[in-house]
């Protein structure tokens, strides 16, 4: 069946990125909560049927670790996009409160074997792994969302905000600099994942923005300089899948099955990890900071 505006009731905004809004809504012939994501696209119509017909694909995008693709219509300029529901939000809201070693390897072994799906499965890398990207439920679920299926959308989608948090590898800050788009790969993707758990951990985002007098000098220290590395207290396990995930030379980096065989996530598999019971808590810390402000 196919979604329209007509079906939904809208409920409370959930969050806001860089291109438009997105709004928790109830598809009332189904009953089913979903998350509309809207974007605003200044382009004409045959542009945008063009993009609906790109994101079809997301309906073969099924599998544990995506955030399952329900439709998307059009109104005027706008696109709206619905999907999933995921109760927790994303990762970067739920990591205050500490990540211990088997929750980041959970958290890692889905995002790995999601990315992997997405590669062997729709032959697409996603471009835009970062916590903000990673959605959580109370259920301990952890589901990517916003990988790059629409040639179309991601051209009209103005990419000028390289931003002061980049989850770009090297490689690919040195192409977009030298104006030569596309010579990145899948690889890239695999350092965006090693970034985004080192923030997990740290609680923020491992090059700050106030470390740096500017987004050059920022984007100078990730091409120049040493990778980061997780905090103290993790394992030589958890540090050396980290590391092998930010190697500077993307020929160097792991690839989805040998991070898949590395024993950081070997030990996750069959392990029994209490994610409802993290979530829980995060949730709670979350919710107690901000009250206090
Ligand atoms: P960004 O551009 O930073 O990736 P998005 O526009 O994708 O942000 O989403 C904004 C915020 O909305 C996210 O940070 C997340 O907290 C929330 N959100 C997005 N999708 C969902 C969803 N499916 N379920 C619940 N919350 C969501």
């Amino acid at each position: 069946f196919k979604i329209n505006m007509s079906q939904l009731d809208l409920d409370e905004e959930l969050g806001r990125g860089n291109y438009g809004t997105v709004k928790k809504v109830l598809h009332k012939p189904t009953n089913v909560a979903m998350a509309m994501k809207e974007i605003r696209l200044e382009l004409d119509d045959s542009k945008l049927n063009a993009i609906l017909m790109e994101l079809d694909i997301l309906h073969r995008a099924v599998a544990p670790e995506i955030v399952e693709f329900y439709g998307a219509f059009f109104i005027e300029s706008c696109v709206y996009y619905c999907m999933e529901y995921m109760d927790a939000g994303s990762l970067d809201k739920l990591q205050g409160a500490g990540v211990p070693e088997d929750v980041l390897a959970r958290i890692a072994s889905r995002m790995v074997t999601g990315l992997k799906f997405l590669k062997d499965d729709l032959q697409i890398m996603h471009r835009d792994v970062k916590p903000t990207n990673v959605l959580v439920n109370k259920k301990g679920e952890v589901k990517l969302c916003d990988f790059g299926v629409s040639g179309q959308l991601e051209k009209s989608l103005a990419k000028t905000n390289i931003g002061c948090q980049s989850y770009m590898a090297p490689e690919r800050i040195k192409g977009e600099s030298q104006n030569n788009l596309g010579t990145y790969t899948v690889s890239s993707d695999v350092w965006s994942l090693g970034l985004s758990l080192i923030e997990m951990t740290m609680g923020k985002y491992p090059y700050p923005p106030e470390t740096y007098q500017n987004v050059f000098a920022q984007l100078t220290a990730i091409v120049h300089g040493p990778p980061p590395e997780l905090p103290e207290g993790y394992s030589e396990d958890a540090q050396d899948f980290v590391a092998q995930c930010l190697m500077k030379d993307p020929n160097a980096r792991a690839t989805y099955a040998e991070l898949l065989e590395h024993p950081f996530l070997g030990a996750d598999r069959g392990r029994e990890v209490d994610m409802a019971g993290w979530v829980a808590r995060a949730l709670a810390h979350r919710q107690e900071k901000t009250n206090q402000t």
